[in-house]
């Protein structure tokens, strides 16, 4: 595909602006689905962790939505960042969106971009993405730096984390894998399949436990927990939380939930990663041993 563009970031990585085209689709959940990107020959240089982003604005299905919301809200709308949820070694670049939904009386504009990307893409559309960047990685040394690298994510909060856990399987060979990932119910749970096989290929190396919020029908089991991320339940799954390094990521109170928030005179309420946060500091985990990530 053609390259277009090419910026410096402050990284002195370079960041490009490419055309790509989707090759592929899999449906993950009845809201989220993997977009399998093919990006010609082009070498992709990018880490487990990094996002892409995509400008709604080259998508003429979207023309009359944006003008509408450029107008309402005063503002032009920005790029939308998705973690690349392939890892640097896989043979494809792949990210995993998952609609954004519209609630009545609640939602303050429907959502732009992503019920585009999850229900109306189709194999052979082509799109612009800029990437690749992010914080939100490993570190180099990690090896040096634990033995025990913990995931604790929510919903499409797995992205980012699923990249990590498919390079770090392969690449940090002395370091093993919890992963936590909280969803509403069995059907919510994105990667279950590919987590599950990766789990009995690597069974004293990562363990998977899904934490089912609402979900009265699937039984629980040694993968299948139920209730929200606790301190209590990483006491239990982190045997030295001082020595491990915990990666979160998920839904978090953003600029508009707390604009509403101070409007309403009120604090906002905890959403997932502030309440994964007060979890993992309780279980014992120190400040500088937790990287998170949110979307929000
Ligand atoms: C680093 C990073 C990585 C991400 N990775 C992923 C990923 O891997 N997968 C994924 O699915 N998502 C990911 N996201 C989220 C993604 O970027 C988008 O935010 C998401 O897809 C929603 O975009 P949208 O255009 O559909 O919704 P939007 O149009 O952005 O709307 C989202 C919400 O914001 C509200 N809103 C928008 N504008 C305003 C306003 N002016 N005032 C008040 N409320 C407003 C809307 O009402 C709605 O509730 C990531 C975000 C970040 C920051």
């Amino acid at each position: 595909m053609s390259e277009t563009r090419f910026h410096e970031s402050g990284s002195r990585r370079r960041i490009k602006e490419m055309e790509v085209m989707v090759a592929d689709l899999k449906v993950e959940t009845q809201d989220t689905v993997t977009l399998i990107l093919f990006t010609g020959n082009d070498h992709l240089e990018y880490k487990a962790g990094h996002f892409l982003t995509i400008d709604p604005h080259q998508f003429e299905a979207l023309d009359r939505f944006i003008t509408f919301f450029e107008d309402v809200k005063g503002t032009t709308e920005p790029t939308r960042a998705y973690s690349i949820s392939s890892a640097p070694h896989e043979r494809y670049l792949a990210i995993t969106v998952k609609e954004e939904r519209y609630v009545s009386g609640v939602t303050k504009y429907p959502p732009l971009l992503s019920p585009l990307l999850v229900k109306r893409t189709t194999r052979g559309m082509r799109l612009v993405i800029t990437g690749f960047t992010g914080p939100y990685v490993l570190p180099d040394d990690v090896e040096q730096q634990t033995d025990h690298v913990v995931h604790v994510v929510a919903g499409s909060g797995a992205v980012p984390n699923f990249a990590m856990v498919k390079w770090a399987l392969v690449h940090c060979p002395s370091i093993c894998h919890t992963w936590v990932c909280s969803n509403k119910g069995w059907q919510d749970v994105i990667f279950r399949e590919e987590l599950a096989q990766l789990e009995r290929e690597n069974p004293s190396r990562l363990r998977v436990v899904n934490l089912l919020t609402r979900d009265p029908v699937t039984p629980v089991s040694q993968g299948v927990w139920k209730g929200r991320i606790s301190a209590a339940s990483l006491k239990e799954l982190v045997p030295d939380p001082r020595a491990a390094l915990v990666y979160a990521c998920g839904p978090a109170n953003g600029p508009h939930e707390r604009a509403a928030a101070q409007a309403r005179g009120e604090e906002p309420q905890p959403r997932f990663l502030e309440s994964a946060l007060a979890a993992i500091r309780e279980a014992g985990v120190p400040g500088d041993r937790i990287k998170l990530e949110s979307w929000g």
